[in-house]
């Protein structure tokens, strides 16, 4: 059956690699609905080629100049938040691929699930932020939410191997990111250049960051405390440098199922977008014989504390993980200008939870006013830093 999908950051390093897997099958999926943020050049030749009925881009000035530029096209298109909801509940669309990166992707996700679209979630900001909100949504609205997230799909394949109530535990593989092996003292002294390099995906400026910080990981550990309903304690990191094992899930029996892979999201967007059908070769094929060795350790958390400030917010729970996530957008941004050291990325999000005390929150509204004051603490605190160096 074909399926016809609308992309939220098609622009971006998730939304190219969807728009592949969609070219590479074209009997089975449509794009009906795109949108970007600033690349107006890569969004035009993404309408030209996929020939979507409706587009959107951030600007709206950046938005007259591609309906201009596509005035030989039947496509409509639409610029700011506004668009980026109509383009996430397009109404001949059949499945919404959350890509945008940060808690920008929140309200356009959630007017997808309030529209009854499926979800193929990449952006893990938006469970961070919102997530008890977002999957009491989805079950209201009897929306499916398939995880992009190449830990998260390994899970939720490998949770068909038994019931949820014989799960015992989580494990999400990290690869370490390009500082696995370096001291506080080298750690102190990277430069944005290295801290771009990630060892094994390639991937959006911000994910790059957090790999390195392991934020990533920690955010995917909340991620997954809301897809799959575990408690702090039931979800364990393990370090394994060559992201070929992407996650695993442990039984009570002791039995732990795992789902290997080459390291390229094509395979979990294409699960999400067919599920639970699997397409022929997406993406490389596996070769453990010249691989040969696959290796694991503890994350060191003395060295990475940002996984567990993640623990610390989902333990405090209510706005706090929230708070962590834009604190954490703010501190990268601040680090991508190269106006703050590696190593304050973390004294920011420390300082900024210490400053909170964390609320629930019963509407979307609510969560962005935390992420509000989160983003006004951090530029706060990084002022007080700056001044300091
Ligand atoms: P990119 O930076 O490559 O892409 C981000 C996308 O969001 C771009 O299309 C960008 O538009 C768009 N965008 C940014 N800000 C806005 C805004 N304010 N309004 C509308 N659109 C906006 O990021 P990735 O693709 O790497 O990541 C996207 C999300 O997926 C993140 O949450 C990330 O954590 C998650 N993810 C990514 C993985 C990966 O392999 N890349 C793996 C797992 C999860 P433009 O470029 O046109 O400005």
């Amino acid at each position: 059956m074909m399926k016809r999908i609308s992309i939220l950051g098609s622009t971006g390093s998730i939304g190219t690699s969807t728009l592949a897997v969609a070219e590479q099958f074209p009997d089975r999926f449509s794009v009906v609905a795109i949108a970007g943020g600033n690349n107006s050049e890569l969004l035009e030749s993404q309408i030209r080629k996929f020939r979507p009925a409706l587009a959107a881009i951030a600007g709206e000035q950046a938005a007259g100049e591609l309906r201009k530029r596509c005035r030989d096209l039947p496509v409509r298109i639409l610029s700011g938040v506004e668009g980026m909801i109509q383009v996430a509940a397009a109404e001949n669309a059949d499945i919404t691929v959350s890509s945008i990166v940060g808690t920008a992707g929140l309200v356009p996700t959630m007017a997808a699930i309030q529209a009854g679209k499926d979800i193929a979630l990449a952006n893990k900001e938006v469970l961070v932020t919102a997530g008890e909100l977002v999957m009491a949504e989805c079950r209201k609205r009897n929306v499916k939410l398939f995880p992009v997230d190449s830990e998260h799909s390994a899970i939720f394949q490998c949770l068909h191997s038994g019931e949820r109530g014989d799960v015992r535990r989580l494990i999400l593989t990290a690869s370490g990111g390009p500082f696995r092996n370096h001291t506080k003292k080298d750690l102190a002294k990277v430069t944005l250049a290295q801290a771009l390099k990630h060892p094994n995906w390639n991937m959006g400026r911000k994910i790059t960051i957090d790999s390195a910080t392991l934020m990533n990981k920690g955010l995917e550990v909340i991620e997954a405390h809301w897809l799959f309903g575990m408690g702090p304690e039931q979800i364990n990191v393990l370090v394994h440098p060559q992201s070929i094992v992407h996650s695993l899930v442990e039984y009570q029996d002791g039995s732990v199922v795992a789902q290997l892979g080459m390291p390229d999201m094509k395979g979990p967007i294409a699960y999400a977008l067919s599920y639970p059908d699997r397409l022929p070769d997406v993406s490389p094929g596996l070769d453990l014989a010249s691989i040969a060795t696959l290796t694991f350790q503890e994350p060191d958390r003395d060295l990475f504390p940002c996984l567990g400030f993640a623990y610390d917010a989902l333990r405090a729970g209510g706005s706090m993980p929230a708070v962590l996530s834009a604190a954490n957008e703010v501190a990268v941004k601040y680090f991508l200008e190269e106006k703050i050291g590696f190593m304050d990325i973390p004294r920011v999000l420390s300082a900024a939870m210490d400053a909170h005390t964390p609320v629930s929150f019963k509407s979307v509204d609510e969560a962005l006013k935390a992420d509000l004051w989160a983003r006004h603490e951090a530029e706060k605190i990084i002022t007080t830093v700056k001044r300091k160096a």
